[in-house]
């Protein structure tokens, strides 16, 4: 079986080689010598290269209405196909500026420390945790969903004593019930999700930071799901530390995650007796290569994540033509429509308070009868479309239908109850 397909793989290697030397021009002339050396050297190995790379790559075009990855716009899609240029170039660091910038702007801050983590939302968790807590001392979460969850594992894992504040997904904490936990707990830090996309919650974030200030305790807030689709200050609501990620209502390809750090969150990282548990999200360094410490040279650390950096900058430089408040109010309003849209389906929305619906993700009770799995499948198979189910807690209690950034349009709600129309048309109610 494996001699079938090594020989068959040699054989496409050939017939490539042999497309190749067809070819005319100097790229041709280079390839030939390349792939014969590739052909002497096959005897050597014992690992064959694997045929399903000798086919190309298929990628499909999708709705991508779930709580992200969201659609890239072409104009994103194009800055990262520009060609790459070193992650210490001038130009670089001038585009490295540019984001930072940016990043300002979307959270309102004025700090510093703003910086891009080269990584998915969760380097950003991680780099919060990991800089500003010191093994031992007490953090406090707040979990009405999975990212709550998640943000407790990362502090248990690096040696934090986390006390936990739960609630079911859908439920929120009232000001009186963090002040009580944080008098209790005494946290240097609390966790707040602001975007819940796994409940569909939009978190009030009036009061908060004015009662983490009174117990010097840093607020952090992770707006991965919310930001550029709901209204968030980090200076004027004295959030500490603040991040988002690039793939969500920002609409660029996941892999960057803004994140941004406040005087008070950078004395107590700066001062800390023992080292971060992470070289890689260590902001003694990404604060250097992000040119925040006021040091006249940038020293390399790692290599970012350049094109993912060009495709940052294009969906921020979007976002500030177009306007942070402009952005909130259209995520609202086609919320507003989808909203309407669910109920005349006779769907229930999980989030009964309109006020606290995260505009960027819907989430709606699972039908009454219906095999949520197979409603999700039908509108893939039939619609190409992007719906989910639940994540951690909210796993089969609602599905999420998320129209953020570039997808948020009324006409891409109206194709979205479409689908949702064909597929409890189609779908057969289960037995129980
Ligand atoms: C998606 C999401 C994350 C995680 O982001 P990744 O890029 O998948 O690591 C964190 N928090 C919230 C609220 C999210 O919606």
């Amino acid at each position: 079986m494996q001699r079938a397909l090594f020989s068959r793989s040699a054989l496409l290697a050939q017939q490539a080689a042999a497309a190749a030397a067809a070819l005319d021009g100097p790229l041709a002339a280079r390839g030939a010598p390349m792939l014969q050396r590739l052909d002497r050297s096959m005897s050597s190995v014992t690992v064959p290269p694997p045929s399903c790379l000798l086919r190309p790559l298929e990628a499909p075009l999708r709705y991508l209405f779930g709580p992200g990855p969201s659609n890239v716009p072409p104009r994103v899609l194009a800055a990262q196909g520009r060609p790459i240029i070193g992650h210490l170039h001038p130009e670089m660091y001038e585009i490295m500026n540019d984001i930072k910038k940016g990043v300002q702007y979307i959270f309102q801050t004025e700090n510093n420390m703003t910086i891009v983590m080269s990584g998915s939302g969760h380097a950003a968790m991680e780099c919060a945790v990991f800089n500003t807590v010191e093994p031992g001392e007490s953090v406090l979460v707040a979990i009405n969903g999975i990212w709550g969850e998640r943000v407790a594992e990362i502090a248990e894992r690096m040696g934090a004593n986390v006390h936990r504040m739960v609630k079911a997904p859908g439920g929120f904490f009232t000001n009186k019930e963090i002040e009580q936990a944080v008098e209790k707990h005494k946290p240097v830090l609390f966790f707040l999700t602001h975007g819940e996309s796994s409940a569909g919650l939009c978190h009030p974030m009036d009061g908060v930071g004015d009662i983490c200030r009174k117990h010097n305790c840093l607020l952090l807030v992770d707006t991965v799901a919310s930001l550029g689709a709901a209204p968030i200050f980090m200076d004027k609501q004295n959030i500490d530390i603040l991040y988002t990620g690039s793939q969500k209502a920002l609409n660029a390809p996941p892999g960057t995650a803004p994140i941004s750090f406040n005087d008070r969150a950078c004395q107590k990282m700066f001062n800390r007796k023992t080292k971060p548990v992470s070289y890689l999200f260590d902001m003694t360094h990404l604060s250097n290569y992000w040119g925040c410490d006021g040091q006249p040279a940038r020293i390399y650390h790692h290599t970012g994540p350049v094109s993912g950096f060009f495709a940052l900058r294009e969906s921020l430089a979007i976002l500030s033509e177009r306007g942070l408040e402009a952005s909130w109010k259209k995520h609202k309003e086609v919320a507003a429509y989808l909203y309407r849209g669910l109920e005349d389906l006779g769907l229930k929305l999980f989030i009964p308070e309109r006020d606290l619906r995260l505009p960027s993700v819907t989430t709606i009770a699972i039908p009454e009868g219906y095999e949520w799995r197979e409603l999700l499948a039908y509108m893939m198979k039939h619609h190409q479309m992007e719906m989910t189910g639940g994540l951690g807690p909210s796993i089969g209690m609602v599905i999420r239908i998320g129209l953020m950034g570039y997808n948020c349009e009324k006409t891409n709600a109206d194709m979205a109850l479409h689908a949702l129309a064909d597929a409890l048309k189609n779908c057969k109610k289960s037995r129980a």
